[in-house]
């Protein structure tokens, strides 16, 4: 409540005033009185760019959103300050109920489709033009945190309960989205609602059969939680490209960057995406002491070079956007005194430079092949399970956020998101940006990620502001 900056109560009138007038305005306020009358009012001239009203007036009330954040975090399956949040469980429903009354509050008109993307639109003063947008996640991975994702729904509240006080009218209609299973936890499939909106075809068809561990299927789980009433209407969820003009997404920086270098915003110019990759060797195994040396085909050996060789592959691309990881490598029958037999790994790599990515891929490919032929065992699976191509930012977008950061006078730095959001499915269907806050060591997906009032008010204020400039773009 301390940060709540007070007015006087005939100021919305000044600001709709000044938004349904501007061309009348800037063409004739010199000579106008009544505009005349307008700048003693106010106490702010009125050619000025409209935003600058609402950068000086925007109030973010960072002590209930505070409250809100911590309340959320209560629907939780582990006990705090674990969370603990999978999709279309009881504590995933009750969290949603809890966002759709916070934004029916807000006065936005709600909507959810068949997979349980929420809506939430403010309709602009122009209603026929396309929407901005923004919004992020709530489902959280086991014991993790508070504030990976929600910072971008409940953020997105605030902002425009924030524009709401201040009066400020869109021109746009701006709208909230809270996307369906962010996380891959239950259905092994990351971004699920976001790669849906964005007209996965294969997706739709796929979520047909998909099981979770416990082998329910995704559409009964879905049911449990009061969607997919028409199984066969996946591709209700489908949203045309250009159904909104922008979308932006706050979201806590999930690395170390911006906290060690004491910035408050970072300002996202392109988000590096991941390729997954599997493969399996295998050969004879046998027993740790009969076999000689010679006479081996150690798969797990093979699995090991491929692992140094993902690494060098990775640096020879000479940036250092390009990284690669084996994560999974497990060996098979897994006893000290066997040769392993089979050998299995799971392979990351990520860059922002879809091409160079790929190389990488198909060098992997080619040594797997030839460490096959090199130790006499059988490469019996290369397969890549996901490819999703980077996206960059869109210019007008980092702009508009760069802008609002730099009015508000907040320091800020351009950067990479090496994690994958959303927002990398959304840019397939409209153009997109994201905004960073700094969050304590970079911590995230663990209970100790931490980001303070103060850097999520910041965080708020720049959406806010952001989405003022888009909407009345
Ligand atoms: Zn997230």
């Amino acid at each position: 409540m301390s940060m709540r900056f007070s007015y006087s109560h005939s100021l919305p009138l000044v600001f709709l005033f000044v938004f349904c007038s501007i061309p009348t305005i800037l063409t004739r306020h010199n000579e106008d009185p009544t505009a005349k009358t307008m700048h003693d009012f106010s106490g702010y001239p009125v050619d000025e760019p409209p935003h600058s009203f609402i950068s000086n007036s925007l109030s973010v009330d960072a002590q209930t959103l505070q409250k809100q954040i911590n309340e959320l975090s209560t629907f939780s399956d582990t006990s705090s300050p674990s969370v603990t949040r999978v999709l279309y469980t009881e504590k995933d429903v009750l969290a949603r109920r809890y966002i759709k009354n916070l934004m029916g509050l807000a006065g936005l008109s709600v909507r959810e489709d068949a997979v349980g993307n929420i809506f939430g639109r403010w309709d602009g003063f122009e209603p026929e033009l396309t929407a901005v947008a923004t919004g992020s996640h709530i489902d959280a991975i086991p014991y993790s945190g508070k504030y990976d994702g929600v910072v971008g729904v409940l953020g997105a509240i605030e902002a425009i309960n924030a524009l709401k006080r201040s009066g400020f009218k869109p021109k746009r209609s701006l709208e909230i989205i809270l996307f369906t299973s962010e996380e891959p936890t239950r259905f092994g499939i990351s971004c699920l609602g976001s790669r849906l909106l964005a007209g996965d075809v294969a997706l739709a068809k796929a979520l047909k059969t998909t099981v979770d561990g416990q082998n329910i299927s995704f559409l009964d789980a879905a049911r449990s939680a009061g969607y997919a009433r028409d199984e066969d209407n996946l591709s209700s969820v489908f949203l045309k490209k250009g159904s909104y003009s922008a979308f932006v997404e706050l979201h806590i920086e999930q690395g170390p960057i911006l906290e060690e270098e004491g910035v408050s915003i970072g300002i996202v110019t392109a988000i590096a995406a991941p390729a997954s990759i599997k493969v399996d060797f295998e050969g004879n195994g046998g027993h740790a002491g009969a076999v000689l040396m010679p006479n081996r085909n150690d798969a797990g050996l093979a699995a090991a070079e491929l692992a140094l060789a993902v690494e060098k592959h990775v640096l020879e691309s000479g940036s250092v956007d390009t990284v690669g990881t084996v994560g999974i490598l497990e060996l098979h029958p897994g006893a000290i005194n066997s040769i392993p037999s089979k050998s299995h790994l799971k392979i990351d790599t990520r860059d922002i430079d879809e091409k160079r990515r790929n190389v990488v891929i198909q060098k992997i490919h080619e040594s797997a092949i030839t460490i096959a032929r090199k130790r006499k065992v059988t490469l019996s699976e290369f397969n890549i399970i996901n490819q999703d191509p980077p996206v960059l930012s869109e210019k007008s977008i980092i702009e508009a956020m760069e802008a609002a950061s730099k009015e508000l006078n907040l320091t800020q730095k351009f950067m990479i998101s090496r994690a994958y959001h959303d927002s990398l499915f959304m840019a397939r269907i409209s153009p997109m940006g994201m905004i960073f806050i700094p969050c304590y060591k970079g911590y995230s997906h663990k209970p100790e990620e931490y980001a303070s009032t103060e850097d999520i008010a910041n965080g708020v204020k720049v959406l806010a502001l952001t989405l003022v400039k888009l909407s009345l773009h």
